[in-house]
């Protein structure tokens, strides 16, 4: 149950089976704000025995034979709908726990925390009352073919801080969709907005076992990932422990989604008209949003040489005019880093950068207005090597590293030189060769002179960016395997 004291928010249960149940441990996760270093509250830390309890609520809701999996998809629907009414009806209260929990600013978290899961789940809504669960095919060889997409079973969600609500319905509503049920881990950073969506899925009346959370650490995270009662993993988080996560899979020959890290490329092409006033703030959120703590994020700007100077004065002005602050002041733009290990991570790559060949031109400092707090000042590096470590590893902050090319088709090569392949954008007054550019770049998705990922379209990446795909009709195929029945 809830308690609340000032601005701590204490929760002693977890949502399991539709009820409120006692933990089995007396360990706690205290959230601490990285704008104050203040502690925001606590929950119970989930332990094996939790999540065992969470996976047979859910197997239990998945096998009941008149449950949840076995429901009219259009019913299922219904209660997507309500469950994203009364995530909406909580949007102020999602907003100040995940801003202050993981930094982000309140206006980021107000558009991507709040409306766009729901967003999400209304999709997945509307695509279950649309979508051909069974299909009927003439055969080749005679007769008929009848193909049912079934629900895959339970599924393990375990998601990062970053993003906690937007990541968690990423697989939470197209899971919902097919007829799975689910136990979700969130990451020990952000807990305090997952008993909200808990409270949602109660109020909106989400059949009990449907969605279960435990908020846990990456141990009993892993305990989870190979749990006899799980079917599927969907995992958004780091490359090194998404490897980790499908050698596990593999071995148990389980299905797995993996979302993971990524380094992309922001091409600047020579014709672009480099205005703040009308591309900067598609610049912005496609190079820096959430401190730079955003996967997709095109933090290796490629510029042609002959305009390089420019493109260089443009982002070093973007970075300079950003205001940083508390994650909860509605000015600030850049909050600080989730927590002090990310502040060393990006401070250490700052102090690789101004080591090398680099040239720094912004930034690179903690900012001398805030006295407390886990800030870094958006940091621009130019003249960087494409080989060099802050070219090639993802830092995961408010750092950008400029890279001249000559010639379109050095820029693709540069692009696609890189170990991961996810996002990226290609910024130009011509918007068809933008694509054509576009088309060129190994990755997942990209845009031109844009970057949102749109409910509608998969996203996800290649290479050490992930496996399979989110969003889109194609993440509804993700929580499904086919029976055929030849007749
Ligand atoms: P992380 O990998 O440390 O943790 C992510 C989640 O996985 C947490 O809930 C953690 O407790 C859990 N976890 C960690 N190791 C595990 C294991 N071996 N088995 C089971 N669970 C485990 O990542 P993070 O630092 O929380 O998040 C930042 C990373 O996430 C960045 O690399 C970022 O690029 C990536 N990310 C990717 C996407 C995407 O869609 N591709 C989106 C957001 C973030």
């Amino acid at each position: 149950m809830e308690t609340r004291q000032e601005t701590r928010t204490a929760y002693d249960t977890f949502y399991i089976g539709g009820s409120w149940v006692g933990p089995s441990t007396d360990r706690v996760i205290v959230p601490i704000d990285p704008s104050t270093e203040q502690p925001l509250g606590g929950v119970p830390e989930g332990a094996e025995a939790d999540i065992d309890r969470a996976v047979l609520a859910a197997r239990r809701a998945f096998e009941d034979p008149a449950g949840w999996s076995g429901w009219d998809p259009a019913r299922r629907a219904e209660v997507m709908e309500r469950f994203a009414v009364e995530i909406d009806a909580r949007a102020d209260g999602f907003v100040e726990r995940v801003s202050s929990q993981n930094g982000m600013p309140v206006a980021v978290a107000a558009q991507l925390e709040t409306g766009y899961p729901s967003a999400v789940l209304r999709y997945y809504a509307g695509l279950a009352r649309t979508s051909a669960f069974e299909e009927v095919r003439p055969g080749l060889l005679g007769g008929s073919v009848e193909v049912r997409r079934l629900p895959v079973g339970v599924v393990a969600a375990i998601v990062p801080w970053n993003f906690p609500q937007a990541l968690s319905m990423f697989k939470i509503a197209p899971a919902m969709a097919a007829g799975c049920t689910l136990v979700v881990k969130p990451s020990p950073e952000t807990v305090l907005d997952s008993y909200l969506l808990a409270e949602a899925a109660e109020a909106a009346g989400v059949p009990a076992g449907v969605i279960n959370i435990v908020p846990a650490g990456r141990e009993v995270g892993a305990y989870l990932v190979s749990h006899p009662g799980v079917d599927k993993v969907a995992f958004t988080g780091s490359t090194p422990a998404g490897r980790s996560i499908a050698e596990a899979c593999g071995r148990l020959l389980r299905p797995v989604t993996l979302e993971l890290g990524g380094k992309s490329a922001a091409i600047v092409l020579d014709d672009i008209e480099l205005d703040l006033a009308s591309i900067g703030e598609g610049l912005f959120s496609s190079t820096l949003l959430n401190n730079g703590q955003t996967c997709f994020l095109g933090t290796r700007v490629l510029a042609p040489r002959h305009r390089y100077a420019e493109v260089v004065d443009a982002f070093t002005a973007l970075a300079e005019s950003l205001p940083v602050g508390p994650a909860l002041d509605p000015a600030t733009r850049i909050g600080p880093l989730a927590t002090a290990r990310q502040r060393d991570r990006v401070e250490s790559y700052i102090a690789r950068g101004i080591a090398s060949d680099a040239r720094l031109t912004t930034g690179g400092r903690r900012p001398q207005h805030q006295d407390r707090g886990w800030f870094v000042e958006p940091t621009v590096f130019a003249d960087v090597d494409n080989g060099s470590a802050i070219a090639q590893e993802e830092i995961f902050g408010p750092v950008l590293s400029l890279i001249p090319y000559d010639g379109v088709d050095e820029a693709v090569r540069i692009a696609n030189d890189s170990e991961f392949g996810l996002g990226g954008t290609v910024w130009t007054s011509d918007p068809e060769r933008g694509a054509a550019v576009a088309r060129r770049v190994a990755t997942g998705s990209i845009g031109v002179n844009r970057y949102v990922p749109d409910p509608a379209a998969p996203f996800g990446g290649i290479k050490s960016s992930g496996l399979g795909r989110e969003l889109g009709p194609e993440g509804l195929m993700a929580y499904q395997q086919s029976q055929t029945v030849y007749r």
